[in-house]
């Protein structure tokens, strides 16, 4: 379809601070206008609904399957199989709303040749921005997805690897992870020099880095290497998660992007002192100023692929954000932070990036589950009721 009208909803654009009645006209894969009055050869009528840019999810793992059982099914897909399951993962996060998602570790050809099969139609999903493997240590955390390097050299050659083979970040473990037995989550699994490695050579090739971090060590580690991105900045300590002012200060300072990976499984975490403890570092973040977009770490255990919108809500009462404020970050912030500025926005000449729900999710976000409509580059699509 080209050239049809979005007619009788409010729009919410991605950055202001309520709704306006708009109808929203859809040009081939991008926005023509948004006003009233607008026509269009062709009409759907959404009356009573909300418009809004369609999300944006930081940080999943495609290839893995949200459940307990992750590494066994991991260890057992073939990579014909695991390209399947990605693709059928993707395609849920599309009907939930997800217009784009950057996948922040799965094995490169596969990551890569999906997103690019995506791009050309070959399947629904969304749009994709892949790191592939992540870089980690000899059995360092994540180490079975294939990227091990040791050392500023072999990190350098991982980094020149995966932009060879088309990605689009690279990601690095600058900690170990709870995910791999044997890692050590607090301490720093590289040292300054090699993480610099990595950024110094993804910068020489137009990439950035993003660090995956969980003890303080390790965020310490990444920030003096100047890295792009942290995530999950969990401030692990043992037994607690810790307030850091210096630290929290020189992420702010140094503009490192922060993706807290907040979701529907941090929302049920039995420690509730945990868990405020968890939004205090993350409501200093925002208050020092420091850049923070949206992300659920969605594929592992507890964290459905298309369960942003759980993850947002969680996100909202830790951080003490607003509905806006936090709708903002999975859409215009993400998508500026992410370097996208060709979305994340509803207005003319923007991607056709588009989630159309029941109810206003400005008043209240519970309405981002109640979808009516996606649009994807200007493709609508009316998920299947379940
Ligand atoms: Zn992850």
């Amino acid at each position: 379809m080209s050239d049809w009208v979005l007619r009788g909803a409010r729009v919410w654009d991605g950055v202001a601070v309520s709704t306006v009645e708009a109808d929203v006209v859809v040009d081939g894969a991008v926005i023509g206008a948004v006003g009233s009055g607008a026509s269009a050869p062709q009409t759907i009528d959404v009356s009573g609904a909300t418009i809004l840019p369609g999300l944006i999810e930081a940080h999943a793992h495609l290839c893995f399957n949200a459940q307990r059982d992750w590494r066994q099914v991991y260890d057992a897909d073939t990579p014909g199989r695991m390209m399947v399951r990605m693709a059928g993962n993707a395609q849920s996060m599309l009907r939930a709303g997800i217009t784009t998602v950057r996948d922040l570790g799965a094995p490169t050809a596969l990551a890569v040749e999906l997103r690019d099969a995506l791009r050309a139609g070959l399947a629904t999903g969304p749009d994709l921005l892949v790191a592939g493997a992540p870089i980690t240590t000899t059995g360092g955390h994540c180490y079975f997805i294939g990227g091990e390097a040791d050392g500023a050299l072999e990190v350098r050659k991982r980094v020149r690897e995966f932009v060879r083979s088309g990605v689009d970040w690279i990601k690095i473990m600058a900690t170990g992870g709870n995910m791999t037995p044997g890692t050590n989550t607090l301490a720093a699994q590289f040292r300054v020099e090699e993480l610099q490695a990595a950024v110094e050579e993804a910068h020489r090739l137009g990439r950035k880095v993003t660090a995956h971090c969980h003890g303080t060590e390790g965020i310490r580690v990444a920030v003096d290497a100047r890295v792009d991105g942290i995530e999950h900045c969990s401030f692990n300590a043992p037994g607690a998660i810790e307030y850091v002012p210096d630290l929290i200060a020189a992420i702010a300072e140094a503009g490192i992007v922060v993706s807290p990976t907040v979701s529907v499984a941090s929302g049920q975490w039995a420690d509730t002192e945990r868990l405020g403890q968890r939004g205090r570092v993350l409501r200093g973040l925002l208050d020092q100023g420091a850049r923070m977009l949206m992300s659920t770490d969605c594929g592992i255990p507890g964290v459905p692929h298309d369960a942003l919108a759980g993850g947002m809500k969680v996100l909202r009462d830790i951080a003490g954000l607003s509905d806006v404020e936090t709708l903002k970050l999975a859409t215009s912030r993400s998508a500026e932070l992410l370097g996208l500025g060709d979305r994340g926005t509803i207005e003319a000449g923007k991607r056709a990036d588009l989630l159309v729900v029941d109810g206003d999710p400005t008043q209240d976000l519970t309405a981002l589950t109640h979808v009516r409509l996606v649009v994807a580059a200007g493709k609508p699509l009316w998920p299947s009721p379940v």
